[in-house]
């Protein structure tokens, strides 16, 4: 086990930013810290660096405790979103900077630079100045910069929220590939669900101080625990009345239970397109929206509205049609549990 967090809290005078919140992560795992703005994502972040002291709790590295150790002392590399380059050293020398900190030779130094240059894909680039480069080439070299010393932690904040909407996605995959790579624990933090669900071997969701739920991209997905994850990781509609949905009559005495439906789960077609035509309800498109590879389909079934998609070799469907609508899964959610329920 790399790291352990026991009971973490984090109270800014009468705000609690983070809420007893405990995990354990593996070492070299890639970890996405998700959720929305606020929720506390980067005092945890901040609090793992020793930059921010721990109301209470426990933070053990490899079996020690860290608590007290100044930042200096935890072999942590750090990246920023505005990747916070020194602006008049040129690339090697950013790369350079902690390990001269460090006292190493002359000679030492060169080496590992050349090598964070290569594996970085920087060859050419060391004599730049930050200001000669590209978005994306900047923060390689912060990464190469955080790399450099041989850090036992990497953390990220917001990586890649700087850079350019065409570039991030290549370099997202760089950045698993180079962490996979070098063999390193990272952490990164991002309110994109999508940036985290490509990138991380497991993400964490944080929603007002607390840990909702953690698991792999495909586990959080699949099984959310609680609606909050649900709604928060993938498309999903809440149906407050979920026995009102055909196939799902028998949840309608349970109390307190709110459902949630994926867009994949619903089926919908013109009257005889549908197979199970007979266990279908009669719904109405009420909007369309073009999606580029096929059309999100909002419908009305009753005081429901659900979401879906419609591929585009399908027949167009127009507002205001009558449709069939199939639900095959609902994830229902109360105060103590989750459960799935199939359309049986
Ligand atoms: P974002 O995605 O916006 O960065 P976050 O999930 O990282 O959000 P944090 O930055 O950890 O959230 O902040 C959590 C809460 O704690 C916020 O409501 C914030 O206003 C509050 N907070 C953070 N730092 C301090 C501070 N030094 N003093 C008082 N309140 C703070």
């Amino acid at each position: 086990m790399h790291i352990e967090v026991r009971n973490l809290n984090k109270q800014f005078g009468d705000f609690h930013a983070v809420r007893d919140v405990s995990f354990t992560i593996e070492k070299g795992h890639l970890i996405g810290l998700l959720g929305p703005s606020g929720g506390g994502k980067t005092s945890i972040l901040r609090m793992l660096a020793g930059l921010e002291t721990p109301t209470s709790g426990d933070i053990e590295f490899l079996g020690k405790r860290v608590n007290e150790l100044p930042p200096q002392e935890r072999g942590i590399g750090f990246v920023f979103q505005n990747y916070a380059l020194f602006k008049h050293m040129t690339v090697f020398d950013n790369i350079a900077f902690g390990l001269k900190i460090k006292k190493q030779s002359k000679e030492q130094i060169r080496n590992r630079v050349m090598e964070l240059v290569e594996l970085t894909g920087l060859k050419g680039f060391e004599h730049r100045y930050p200001h000669q480069l590209s978005g994306g080439q900047r923060q390689r070299v912060a990464f190469a910069r955080a790399l450099a010393p041989e850090p036992q932690l990497l953390l990220l904040d917001e990586p890649f929220a700087a850079i350019d909407a065409k570039i991030r996605g290549e370099l997202r995959t760089w950045l698993k590939e180079l962490i996979e790579r070098v063999g390193i624990t990272s952490i990164f933090v991002t309110h994109d669900q999508e940036e985290a669900i490509e990138v991380a071997d497991e993400i964490m969701i944080i929603n007002k101080g607390q840990l909702e739920q953690k698991g792999s991209p495909w586990d959080i997905y699949k099984s959310p625990e609680t609606p909050f994850v649900a709604g928060f990781i993938g498309e999903s509609t809440i149906i407050e009345n979920i026995g009102e949905i055909r196939g799902f009559e028998n949840a309608n005495g349970w109390s307190g239970t709110k459902a949630l439906i994926r867009p994949e789960y619903i089926e919908i077609g013109k009257p005889g397109e549908i197979r199970l035509a007979s266990a279908a309800m009669n719904g109405r498109v009420k909007h369309l929206h073009f999606r580029g590879s096929e059309w999100m389909v909002e419908i009305e079934v009753g005081a429901a509205k659900l979401i879906t998609y419609r591929s585009l070799e399908k027949d167009a469907l127009h507002p205001g049609e009558e449709v069939n609508v199939l639900v095959h899964r609902a994830y229902m959610f109360n105060d103590s549990d989750s459960w799935i329920m199939e359309n049986k």
